[in-house]
């Protein structure tokens, strides 16, 4: 049996108690199919306010070793600026393992309502992960005076741009062969205009895919309009960040949204976490749905060669809402979802 070493980080807030129903899961679904064995770290906003620090100084160095990293969400804000988490631990883990693969999968499961009248849309949306608006490139001057400047710059290269983009490619490839490249290359002259020439590029060795080039505002309109129109879409780091939470929205919310960050070429470890953070609002009151957590541990079962499991375990998800559990914000708990998902496994 092949055997996987798994990194856990489960973080803050609900980010604990989703991240333990993950894991329950794992050990209900590896039973006849695999081994595993966990190690957690307790890297968080509590051990920034011990310590300073969102994670060790050999952090990376210590999750490189594993198979994949389990992270189930981190922030609390009260008592560190989410800045500083973000930036201390999550952002940190991406752009070291060069994960610069975001995969978040938008589809309403059996039994649950979205917002929206459309409900036969199945949208998997690749965000950029490690550069873009997000590359932490910027500073300030002259702070707290009159003429205080703050500037954010926004860092596209073309390994970047082509390496997710191609990505996009492969993943239309495989599925209805379609592919949304989104800018903003009205407004944005240089980095978005790039982007699409990028696209255009890269559309010439992908012959069979057909390719959109939507901006994002007109894209925001399209996913509440028109989203079974939608196949995969591809996004930059900022506007895939936002995408994906109209996506969460539609699909039911934020409790049903999962997250792969991939390292493709698999030099290290890929990291997988819900889209939703410690929802401060509810943790420690055992009303957290973890659907979103089991789904990206499913993604993580199928980055790990489990492609069976990952499927047994969606399946065992998609049983559990058909039966209406787990289908709105505090109709059943943490644990009774996580038990119905267990139960369907080994039915
Ligand atoms: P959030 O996702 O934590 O919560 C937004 C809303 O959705 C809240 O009302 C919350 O109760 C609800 N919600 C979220 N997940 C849910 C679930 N599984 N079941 C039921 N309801 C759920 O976003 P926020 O409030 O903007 O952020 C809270 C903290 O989390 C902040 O510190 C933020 O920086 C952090 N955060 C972390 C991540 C991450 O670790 N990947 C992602 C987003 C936000």
């Amino acid at each position: 049996m092949t055997h996987h070493s798994l990194a856990l980080i489960p973080g803050d807030g609900i980010g604990v108690d989703v991240t333990h129903a993950a894991i329950e899961v794992l050990a209900a679904v590896a039973k006849g199919r695999f081994t595993f064995e966990t190690k957690t770290f307790p890297w968080s906003c509590e051990y920034y306010t011990e310590t300073g620090r969102m994670m060790p100084e050999d952090g990376i160095d210590t999750l490189r070793g594993f198979d994949a990293i389990y992270l189930g969400a981190v922030g609390w804000p009260d008592t560190v600026p989410d800045s500083v988490s973000l930036h201390g631990l999550l952002l940190p883990i991406r752009k070291a393992f060069n994960q610069y693969a975001n995969i978040r999968p938008h589809r309403l499961l059996e039994g649950v309502e979205g917002p929206l009248k459309a409900d036969g849309f199945d949208i998997l949306c690749i965000r950029e992960n490690t550069e873009g608006e997000y590359s932490g490139a910027g500073g300030r001057v002259h702070e707290g005076k009159d003429n205080e400047v703050a500037v954010e710059t926004s860092v596209f290269t073309r390994a970047g741009v082509e390496r997710i983009l191609r990505f996009g490619f492969e993943q239309a490839r495989n599925r209805r062969k379609h592919l949304t490249s989104v800018t903003k290359s009205n407004a944005q002259k240089y980095s978005m205009v790039f982007w699409d020439e990028v696209t255009k590029e890269l559309a010439a060795e992908y012959p069979e895919v057909t390719v959109s080039h939507m901006h994002i505002d007109a894209m925001a309109a399209k996913m509440v309009m028109a989203p079974q129109d939608l196949d995969v879409v591809v996004a930059s780091n900022l506007f895939g960040d936002i995408l994906t939470d109209l996506g969460a929205a539609i699909q039911g919310g934020l409790g049903f949204a999962a997250s792969a960050n991939i390292n493709p070429d698999r030099s290290a470890p890929s990291m997988f976490e819900p889209v939703h953070g410690s929802a401060p609002d509810i943790a420690g009151k055992n009303i957290a749905n973890p659907i979103a957590a089991i789904w990206s541990l499913a993604q993580m079962l199928e980055h790990l060669g489990e492609a069976d499991a990952a499927e047994a375990v969606l399946s065992a998800i998609e049983a559990a809402t058909a039966k209406g559990i787990g289908i709105r914000p505090g109709l059943n708990s943490t644990e009774d979802i996580t038990a119905a998902v267990i139960a369907a496994l080994e039915a």
